[in-house]
């Protein structure tokens, strides 16, 4: 084993520094949320209609619909599209949970097809084969921040009148050909979990939409059903999925910071490229042609992940892997009558992906400490 490559410095390279964010925030932050508090405008402030606003027109959508968290988001979206028991939503096994168990939990069944190996997107070109009598929606995950091929998506569901719910999580602000995540399906979902793009200061999350009627319809299912014309009486069941008004001043000081944010990790990500392209074993992210990524992650493919994962936090290299098991393998989803060897694209995305720390802040040193980690791990056993 030569000694090469052997750092003069050992560094700290977190996953993910959320105090590096908001310590340069905290000015304009603490008296916004003092405001709230003092007016005691808590639920449904005016607050929240400004972000719903700000939101939907920087995702080119006609509509913003606040909810309590992402996954409340596409539950709602599924709701107020009257998606239930009997239906099929087509969607990815490579993803967050909540994508499929949203579907799951309105009583409808997720139906899956694997991914492109190359975006880790679901296969556009594979969804029609999975359509049957049905399916009532396509819900395409726009992964790690690339769009899915939403034109083949579009394309399938307007031939056979289906909805699109974008899940786009981990992709506000995303394009693909010019257009933004959430402003060409049916409903586009985000989250603001403090590791997405646009971070809340804990849960929430928001259906964006062209559709002002769908808009209504969600308004009054993220609040029991409840339409308000008058209060407390209900022609349907909703939820309780609303936006806190102090999430919402919060959202609305990082929504003005997106963009510069976003830029900051499409470098850091260039930079990685650059980085690493002489090593062989490492397989660096595809942007296709036409795609803006938001970086949410940035997800090398690797031979012997778990090795390198674990050598890697030795040196103080935060790293994870999104996501260790297909949802088609998942106990929960068992009846569905999945197994292994279905979704091999997914199965091999499982056992090769790790992500790297990709957040704004990252130094140029931090990001080249962290790719001559990479290369002293494959030199060394090579
Ligand atoms: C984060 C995430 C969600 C759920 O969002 P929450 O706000 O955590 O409920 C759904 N889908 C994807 C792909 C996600 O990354």
């Amino acid at each position: 084993m030569a000694a090469q490559s052997t750092p003069a410095t050992r560094m700290q390279v977190p996953l993910l520094d959320l105090k590096a964010q908001y310590s340069r925030l905290r000015e304009q932050i603490i008296p916004r949320v003092v405001d709230v508090l003092d007016s005691q405008f808590l639920v449904n402030g005016p607050a929240v209609r400004e972000l719903e606003a700000q939101v939907a027109a920087a995702s080119g959508c006609v509509e913003g619909v606040g909810t309590s968290s992402g996954t409340d988001a596409l539950l709602l979206a599924l709701m107020a599209m009257g998606i239930g028991q009997g239906d099929e939503v087509i969607t990815t096994p490579y993803t967050f949970f909540a994508t499929a168990g949203s579907i799951w939990r309105v009583g409808a069944r997720p139906v899956f097809v694997d991914i492109d190996p190359v975006t880790f997107n679901l296969d556009a070109s594979a969804v029609e084969a999975a359509v049957t009598d049905r399916t009532r929606a396509i819900m395409p995950v726009h992964l790690f921040g690339q769009m899915a091929d939403m034109n083949t998506i579009m394309d399938v569901a307007r031939r056979r009148d289906l909805k699109v719910i974008e899940d786009a999580a981990q992709a506000i602000t995303a394009e693909f050909q010019g257009q933004r995540a959430g402003a060409m399906g049916t409903a586009g979902c985000f989250s603001f979990y403090p590791s997405k793009n646009l971070a809340g200061a804990g849960d929430g999350g928001m259906v964006v939409t062209q559709d002002a009627d769908l808009a209504e319809h969600m308004r009054t299912l993220r609040n029991h059903g409840d339409s308000g014309q008058p209060r407390y009486f209900h022609r349907e069941v909703g939820g309780n999925f609303r936006l806190d008004t102090l999430q919402a001043v919060y959202l609305q000081v990082k929504l003005g910071h997106l963009g510069e944010w976003n830029a900051a990790r499409r470098e850091n990500a260039a930079l990685y490229d650059r980085l690493l392209a002489d090593v062989d074993e490492v397989v660096v992210p595809a942007i296709l042609d036409g795609n803006v990524s938001t970086f949410n992650q940035y997800v090398i493919r690797v031979p012997r992940r778990d090795e390198l994962q674990a050598f890697l936090g030795e040196q103080g290299v935060g790293s994870a892997v999104y996501y260790p098991l297909g949802l088609h393998q998942q106990e929960c989803f068992q009846e569905l009558g999945y197994a292994a060897g279905d979704f091999p694209e997914t199965e091999r995305a499982t056992r090769e992906s790790l992500a790297l720390p990709i957040f704004p802040e990252l130094t140029e040193e931090q990001i080249g400490y962290v790719a001559e980690q990479i290369k002293a791990f494959f030199d060394r056993s090579s």
